[in-house]
């Protein structure tokens, strides 16, 4: 079968890929300790939430309204008016409707942006996308339609008590050549759980408009939702600022509804590439999310039940591994966001790929770290120290996949 250029490329066993399949297989396989993919907790209260709100839905009429409509390509325009209202009242920021535009999920809207900003441009010349705080989300890896799409940086690296670390941005060697043609972060990070800091922001910020390209922010575990961030921060926007947001994390991830914030001229080639690539984003969520708002429950659900949810679930999460590794064989990255943890084994004698091979036999699964580097130009050993693990899991699976991790980190010194 001959391929095009394209199908070769998209057609190769991504690293977002086997992250899918493994969570998939986890899924089917009886007694598997899934620790391994972004799958958002199925807190009791939001479960019972969706359940009655689309039983309330469909009485109305609303559910079968949602699914046997078309929406326009930038998205339900009752939804983009009540959010843009919602982001006026909540943070001042001057938005109106024509300021956001609703994807096929938040990660379809990484690709449209990506390929949006780098790649090859008419004069033939070159651009690149620049993650200036490696590690980054895996999904952006395989996101471009060039090759060589991703430019990153080495963060430093901050130590602190208790065996937590945190990585902030080096902007001493940060290096913005001029093939960069769009500036991204998430903000809270996967994998790491870290927060940027609103200096940290602000100066990314700056750099871009001095730059005249824009500043992506990953907004998907965010404010103001679905909340999941622990540390003080302020969320930022201006028209240079494209801000992405999803329902996923909420606990929809099913319903793929993403949301990008932006300067009007960015919403509307978003919303000319939804149109040419999927006609129109899906009805559901947007739905769902619409009468959310107009309850008053999505700002209030965010703080009220997730944002606890996984701040409690994350402390445990962390005393169970206290118990079972001390400080000397892993270092934790200070959680603030997320629903990650990110473990360094400073000493490891093996990569955290052999080890996620063989916690995956003992069926523990886990991501290994190098796949968090996109566009990282030079071989840096800390890539294979460090492994990402999902705390949303129950406790009691917490714990039997931390003891198994134990063993197989103290066998791998044993065998030094
Ligand atoms: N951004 C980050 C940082 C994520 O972790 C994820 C999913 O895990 C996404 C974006 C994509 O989310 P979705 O496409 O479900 O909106």
């Amino acid at each position: 079968m001959t391929f095009s250029v394209f199908g070769d490329k998209f057609t190769r066993y991504a690293g977002i890929t086997r992250l899918m399949d493994d969570l998939n297989d986890g899924l089917r396989t009886p007694g598997a300790i899934m620790l391994g993919g972004g799958n958002p907790a199925k807190i009791p209260q939001m479960t019972d939430y969706f359940t009655q709100l689309c039983a309330d839905m469909l009485n109305e009429g609303k559910l079968t309204d949602a699914l046997c409509n078309y929406d326009g390509p930038q998205g339900k325009d009752a939804l983009l008016q009540a959010l843009a209202k919602m982001l006026r009242d909540e943070f001042g920021w001057q938005i109106e409707a024509q300021n956001i535009a609703l994807t096929n999920g938040s990660q379809s809207a990484f690709f449209y942006l990506f390929n949006l900003y780098a790649g090859r441009l008419a004069d033939g010349s070159r651009r690149r996308v620049l993650f200036p705080l490696a590690p980054e989300y895996i999904g952006y890896a395989d996101a471009g339609l060039d090759e060589d799409l991703f430019v990153s940086a080495k963060p430093t690296i901050e130590l602190l008590p208790e065996g937590q670390f945190k990585y902030h941005v080096d902007f001493d060697h940060l290096n913005i050549g001029d093939d960069v043609g769009l500036i991204c972060v998430s903000r809270p990070t996967n994998p790491t759980g870290n927060v940027l800091t609103d200096e940290e922001l602000i100066r990314l910020d700056a750099l871009a408009q001095q730059r005249n390209i824009p500043l992506l922010i990953d907004n998907a575990y965010g404010l103001p939702f679905p909340g999941i961030i622990f540390s003080e921060v302020n969320p930022l926007w201006n028209p240079n600022i494209i801000l992405c947001m999803s329902l996923s994390k909420l606990g929809l991830p099913g319903s793929r509804c993403g949301i990008v914030i932006a300067d009007e001229k960015v919403i509307s080639a978003i919303s000319n590439m939804n149109g040419i690539i999927s006609l129109s984003p899906g009805s559901l969520g947007p739905a769902i999310a619409l009468e959310m708002i107009e309850r008053g429950d999505l700002l209030r659900l965010s703080n009220e039940v997730i944002k606890p949810f996984y701040r409690q679930r994350v402390e445990q999460t962390i005393e169970v591994i206290r118990r079972y590794l001390p400080e000397e064989r892993c270092l934790i990255h200070k959680p603030e966001g997320a629903i990650f943890l990110w473990l360094w084994f400073i000493d490891l004698p093996i990569s955290t790929e052999i080890l996620y091979q063989r916690l995956k036999q003992r069926g523990v699964l886990m991501v290994p770290g190098h796949y968090f580097f996109p566009g990282l130009e030079h071989e840096w050993p800390h890539t294979h120290q460090c492994m990402r693990m999902n705390y949303v899991p129950e406790p009691e699976q917490i714990e039997k996949g931390v003891q198994i991790l134990a063993e197989e980190i103290e066998r791998a010194h044993q065998e030094d």
